[in-house]
């Protein structure tokens, strides 16, 4: 006999997880399946955890929770050849006992997560891919068909936590293939370094962390960000570009994280250090206007799947725990009152998310994919004259500061004239607006 769940759960990211300790939690019979070896065995972050969309599912998960350094401070670097100009938010009220964000290493995050669905009664099974959806004459999802031998399994509802490639349902034909300039293709290493250098480097005590934000020369023209962060005892840097880019440029992902490294600005922070981890993996940045349809008749998709990712502000698994604990809730919600998972149903799970920061910011940034994906100027031209700019007005050389300014207007209106300027101020506001 096929065995039957309340809800079956595909994938143990963020997204999952939190869908699934919800439901467990409330006491509801759920089987949560992963295709790796173990939770987070395939799993790739550059390592920010925003605390609070956890604090909401897990009150108490600081008693135990495997975080590395909690964030003191953001910088936010635009690199030029050899040089950068930059912006740092540095606070002690960062300090306190509920830190708001924390580095971490994913992989002992995701087992970590494990043990939490454990304790609430939820089933994790591992080393099991779901190759399809099983759907009834109606077209409603009953169940999936796992790698595993009799691998038949049905539930009331399934939710779809698979991540990027968001394969089952494209396979449904529930998605459509997204388009290259909607995907960032990013590489990362972990590089194992002593504590006390980091400490140094950084200007920071044994578990304070900084995260340095990149953009500019490293990405040569292609539309992508670079990203250094400190761990307890390792560097996390990475840097992606869309692969619409990667695809009509020169410059492999590989060869850009060689250049990073090397770069005049970042090399003295990572020297000494060694490689642990390499890793690479795709990042949905199409943004709201890339969002594929979220609900249906038995199913519901979460986190990356979903193409929830917030790349303005670099956030991805705070949307991604946070649908995941809204496609839960709806569940809980529908099973108590007695309804069914019918499409019209299953609506309540958007509403939470259109009510949410979720949809709100991701319509707020609609704009911005496209306008960086057409105007390359913002990472190419910008980076090189506001670097140049800088140089020019910090070097003190006997030259008055109002034939300065002129230099520096001039460069600007050369490399865009004066109608471009204007239009790309015009742009800018309207991608984030
Ligand atoms: C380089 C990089 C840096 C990032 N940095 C940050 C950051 O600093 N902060 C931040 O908030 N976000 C960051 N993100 C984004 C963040 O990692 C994602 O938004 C988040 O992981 C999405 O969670 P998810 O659960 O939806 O998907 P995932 O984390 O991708 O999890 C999907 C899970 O499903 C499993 N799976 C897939 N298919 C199947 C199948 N058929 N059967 C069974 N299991 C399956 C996978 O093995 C995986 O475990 C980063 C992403 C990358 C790539």
């Amino acid at each position: 006999m096929v065995e039957k769940f309340d809800a079956i759960v595909i994938g143990a990211g963020p997204s999952g997880n939190a869908a699934t300790y919800t439901l467990a939690k409330q006491g509801l019979k759920v089987l949560q399946l992963e295709r790796g070896e173990y939770p987070g065995a395939k799993n790739v972050q550059g390592g920010i955890m925003y605390a609070h969309e956890l604090e909401k599912i897990i009150p108490d998960f600081r008693d135990d929770c495997p975080t590395e350094r909690h964030i003191i401070e953001q910088r936010v670097w635009l690199l030029g050849d050899d040089n950068y100009v930059g912006t740092n938010y540095r606070s002690e009220a960062f300090n306190s006992d509920k830190p708001n964000r924390y580095t971490i290493i994913r992989a002992n995050i995701d087992k970590w997560w494990g043990e939490q669905i454990r304790k609430v009664g939820g089933l994790q099974i591992c080393e099991t891919t779901v190759t399809e959806l099983i759907r009834d004459a109606s077209g409603k999802v009953i169940g999936v068909r796992t790698d595993r031998e009799g691998g038949e399994i049905h539930a009331d509802v399934v939710i779809m936590a698979d991540g990027v490639n968001a394969l089952l349902a494209k396979r449904a034909g529930l998605q459509d293939e997204a388009a290259p300039e909607n995907v960032a293709l990013a590489v990362k290493e972990i590089l194992f370094i002593d504590p006390e250098l980091i400490q140094q480097r950084f200007g920071i005590k044994e578990d304070e962390g900084v995260v340095i934000e990149i953009m500019g020369k490293v990405t040569k023209g292609m539309v992508g960000t670079a990203f250094l962060y400190t761990n307890k005892e390792s560097l996390t840097i990475g840097i992606g570009c869309l692969i619409s880019d990667f695809k009509n440029g020169d410059c492999p992902p590989y060869r850009m994280l060689e250049d990073l490294k090397k770069h005049p600005v970042i090399k003295p922070l990572i020297e000494g250090a060694e490689m642990k981890e390499y890793a690479a993996h795709m990042i949905p940045e199409g943004g709201y206007k890339a969002i594929p349809q979220l609900y249906g008749d038995g199913w519901m998709v979460v986190g990356d799947a979903a193409h929830f990712n917030n790349a303005a502000h670099r956030e991805g698994s705070n949307l991604a725990m946070a649908s995941g604990r809204m496609a839960a809730e709806t569940v809980i919600e529908l099973k108590s009152a007695g309804k069914g998972f019918s499409a019209p149903n299953l609506a309540a799970y958007k509403k939470k998310l259109d009510d949410s920061f979720i949809m709100k910011d991701l319509k707020k940034y609609r704009e911005l994919p496209g306008i960086m994906h057409g105007n390359k100027q913002f990472f190419g031209a910008y980076p090189d004259e506001i670097t140049a700019a800088a140089h020019n007005w910090f070097t003190v050389d006997s030259v008055d500061k109002k034939s300065k300014e002129k230099q520096i207007m001039k460069s600007f209106i050369k490399r865009r004239s004066v109608m471009g300027l204007v239009g790309d101020a015009i742009k800018l506001v309207r991608a984030v607006r």
